[in-house]
């Protein structure tokens, strides 16, 4: 194995977190991110097996990576999941191995999940009430994700997270809703803004509710003003926490921590530490990016682990990568348009 230091890219940025999809598939269809009538899947035959995730991600790990979320499409859609993270949990070669999901499978799979030894959840949910949950999702499946969550609880997981992306017009007037939501659960609850992302094609700049608007909102309800929250670090989220005083529909929210993620409005490129592997092992350094590493090919041509961790590590050192700043500098922004169409680009493809 190689004693180099970990690699650094061209902007002293760590290979420091994977984020891996093991499916590409998923059981809903929620508007900002599978918007059409249909779509073209990963072949089977290209999907990686459990052991060549093993050994990709624990490359990785040999290269520097630290954290690693499982992602997808829904990644509890993915046969024997639970056994995947027990084979790469058992491996022990992260600090944290978390998973982001819908949560519609989590009610049969916390269990599991946390006995395999996957350190926590980010829950994705984007409304509170039952009609609304129905018409961004396609799904009427507010009662399964909150069944999900109390799952999760009783199986043991802390430190949940969840997440919501905001968007106007449709859920501008929950946000203090969520805050209270995550004070009863003991859950962190993070707004995402609404992104341009490769597929993403209902995007428009009119249903960005920015960071800056989301405060101004919250403290407009809860009648205090939240504050900064420790370091953002290589964080997405920059998080708040609502001091003493925070009241909502007579509500005590003191305390209360939240994260907002401003990947459209103020990008942090500057400190991404992130790579995406989908799951057919195309490796993309950005959200944004059209071009990946074909590791899919690599893995199956019988190139050896220092070949692979080399390719890894230069390609690494090579990055420029800066897809959301480069968005932010658009004169007129609109729903991204790939110039080389492709499975691979999409965020249920690409992971989130
Ligand atoms: N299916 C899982 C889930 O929904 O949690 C994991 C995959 S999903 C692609 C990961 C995250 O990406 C979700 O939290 C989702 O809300 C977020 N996402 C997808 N499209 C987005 C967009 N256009 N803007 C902001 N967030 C988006
Ligand atoms: Fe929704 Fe996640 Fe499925 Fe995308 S991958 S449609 S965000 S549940």
């Amino acid at each position: 194995m190689s004693l180099e230091p970990f690699p650094v890219d061209t902007r002293q940025r760590p290979l420091a977190s994977l984020r891996v999809s093991i499916t590409d598939r998923c059981n809903l269809r929620c508007g900002y991110c599978m918007p059409e009538e249909s779509y073209e899947w990963l072949p089977a035959k290209d999907i990686l097996s459990f052991e060549e995730i093993l050994r990709l991600t624990g490359l990785f790990a040999d290269t520097g990576a630290r954290r690693l979320r499982l992602t997808g499409g829904e990644p509890l859609l993915r046969k024997d999941a639970t056994k995947l993270v027990a084979m790469i949990c058992a491996a022990n070669r992260f600090d944290e191995v978390a998973m982001t999901t819908n949560a519609l499978g989590l009610a049969t799979s916390a269990e599991a999940l946390k006995a395999a030894g996957l350190t926590r959840l980010t829950v994705s949910l984007d409304s509170l009430h039952q009609d609304r949950v129905k018409q961004i999702s396609g799904r009427d499946s507010l009662a399964r994700v909150l069944a999900g969550l109390d799952a999760a609880a009783d199986a043991g997981f802390t430190g949940t997270k969840l997440d919501t992306v905001a968007m106007a017009g449709f859920n501008d007037d929950e946000l203090s809703d969520f805050l209270h939501f995550g004070a009863q659960r003991a859950i962190e609850v993070r707004f995402i803004e609404y992104m341009d992302v490769p597929g993403a094609s209902k995007w428009t700049s009119g249903k960005v509710i920015s960071r800056k608007e989301m405060l101004a909102r919250i403290e407009a309800e809860v009648g205090v003003k939240p504050e900064p929250f420790g370091h953002q670090g290589s964080a997405p989220a920059a998080r708040f926490r609502l001091p003493t005083g925070a009241t909502w529909k007579s509500q005590d929210l003191s305390g209360q921590v939240f994260g907002i993620i401003a990947s459209t409005t103020e990008p942090f490129c500057g400190s991404c530490d992130r790579s995406r592997i989908t799951a057919d092992g195309m490796w993309f350094r950005c959200l944004y990016a059209e071009l990946g590493t074909n590791l899919l090919q690599e893995l199956r041509s019988g190139v050896s682990d220092d070949q692979l961790r080399a390719k890894i590590r230069g390609t690494w050192q090579a990055r420029t990568d800066n897809g959301a700043e480069q968005r932010l500098e658009r004169k007129i922004r609109k729903a991204y348009e790939p110039k080389v169409p492709g499975v691979h680009l999409e965020m249920h493809t690409r992971g989130g």
